[in-house]
């Protein structure tokens, strides 16, 4: 069974995620969306709410697993016996990033292999550090994100 851990942050999770988890949904049997809790981090939203956000658009897709992990990437593939990563490439500065991160788990863990999802073009400009930016100065954010993501004085 081909498996493949989607790790990253979520903060909020927002249409370029998805579009890459639906591209990537025909190479893979499964893929686990996974939330790296990393408590040194500061975060816009908490890890349950980001948490119930994926739940809420990938819940209906059984190929399709939502869980948070703490450590390292490749600890916790090997504990859900995937042998992919997948992530997804804006940019030649998201390149440059996730190249160097691609050769170190390779160099630590050989047998896990790193698959990137080109952006789409309509999805290549939508980082969830904008969407962050337009959320505090009451910039439209919302055609960036789906429509399960709410934000309000309640989970600000
Ligand atoms: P991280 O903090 O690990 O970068 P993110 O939640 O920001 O976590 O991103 C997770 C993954 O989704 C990364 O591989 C990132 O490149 C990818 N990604 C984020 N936004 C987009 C987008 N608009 N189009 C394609 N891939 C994206």
């Amino acid at each position: 069974m081909k498996i493949a851990v989607f790790p990253g942050t979520f903060d909020p999770i927002t249409n370029g995620h998805i579009d890459i988890v639906k591209k990537a949904l025909p190479l893979f049997d499964k893929i686990i969306i996974a939330i790296g809790d990393n408590a040194t981090k500061n975060r816009m939203f908490s890890l349950d709410q980001r948490l119930e956000w994926l739940e809420e658009v990938f819940g209906k897709e059984d190929r399709v697993e939502v869980t948070s992990y703490k450590g390292l990437t490749i600890d916790f593939c090997k504990k859900e016996n995937a042998s992919f990563i997948l992530r997804g490439l804006r940019s030649v500065k998201d390149f440059e990033y996730e190249e160097q991160i691609a050769q170190v788990n390779k160099e630590l863990s050989p047998d896990i292999e790193t698959v990137f999802v080109l952006a789409s073009q309509e999805y290549g400009f939508i980082s969830s550090t904008i969407v962050r930016d337009l959320i505090v100065h009451g910039g439209d954010y919302k055609r960036y994100l789906p429509t399960v993501v709410k934000i309000d004085s309640s989970n600000l």
